[in-house]
């Protein structure tokens, strides 16, 4: 890793401004082995996706996206056009991989890897299977929250490097879940309605097709917004949560499977709260 794959992850770092061409595309970006910079020519068609940009200072916002199992490149796409609507903010896309899971990101290796971000939001997706993971590159992911920075951190992030036994990032996201139940509509109810990411939420919303995280533990400092009942074991869990025992505030999901869910004007709508609450506007 290193330093081949950090020209590599260097190479695939797609700012925002070509990023956007990808929404006219998601679904070719769902595949296996998809490239994104392949498919991000130029930024014509982003400027064709544009909406008005809405006023006030910039915010400078990271996605860590990559691994397995989900359409990054299409969520990100989506992601940055809900935000957009309420925020100006500067995209940069950092797509960590394709589609292997046991992949250890070479991002993390660099200490500084957060610097000139206002945000970060992590969808990544990296399960290692074997242990390889030294303490200090664990704990250079927690070094941004730990700096101040806020953080989002959507479903399979809470699964990335869960086979490790010590802590470092799941201190950073609020919660600790190594599996989930089978692919179900969640039945999300809300159980902060006065805080301001869930404002407008419905009480009760049945998400497309998506997957309830078993949480194992959750750490002080989380406070739990919204829950929801895995049918495989009739345990309620939290779903929606913020955090903030580091220094800086994080959001957490743990929904967010499917294209499906992301495409839900209330998971938009969540998503777009959860991120004003982090960046504090
Ligand atoms: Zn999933």
């Amino acid at each position: 890793m290193l330093r081949k794959e950090a020209r590599r992850f260097a190479a695939r770092a797609v700012h925002a401004s070509f990023l956007a061409i990808l929404l006219c595309s998601a679904s070719a970006f769902g595949q296996e082995g998809a490239q994104p910079r392949e498919r991000a020519q130029g930024p014509a068609g982003a400027q064709a996706q544009r909406v008005q940009v809405p006023p006030g200072p910039r915010i400078r916002a990271a996605v860590v996206a990559g691994g397995c199992c989900h359409d990054y490149p299409g969520q990100t796409a989506t992601l940055m056009h809900a935000v957009e609507k309420v925020l100006p903010v500067d995209w940069t896309f950092l797509y960590i991989g394709g589609t292997n899971g046991q992949h250890v990101p070479a991002l993390y290796d660099d200490p500084n890897w957060f610097k000139g971000y206002d945000i970060i939001v992590h969808n990544e997706c990296y399960t290692p299977g074997d242990t390889l993971i030294s303490q200090r590159y664990l704990q250079n992911i927690g070094l941004a929250t730990r700096a101040g920075i806020p953080a989002m951190v959507i479903h399979c992030a809470m699964h990335t490097f869960r086979a490790e036994p010590t802590d470092e990032w799941r201190e950073v996201q609020g919660v600790k879940s190594v599996r989930h139940g089978p692919a179900t509509r969640v039945p999300m109810k809300v159980a902060a309605p006065k805080h301001p990411i869930m404002q407008g939420i419905p009480a009760e919303w049945l998400s497309p097709v998506d997957e309830i995280y078993i949480l194992d533990r959750v750490y002080p400092g989380t406070v739990t917004l919204a829950t929801a009942v895995e049918p495989s074991n009739s345990t309620e869990y939290a779903v929606v949560w913020t955090h903030q025992a580091q220094g800086a505030r994080v959001f957490g999901t743990s929904i967010g499977h499917s294209n499906a869910t992301w495409a839900d004007p209330v998971y938009q709508q969540l998503l777009t709260q959860g991120f004003k609450w982090a960046v504090g506007r």
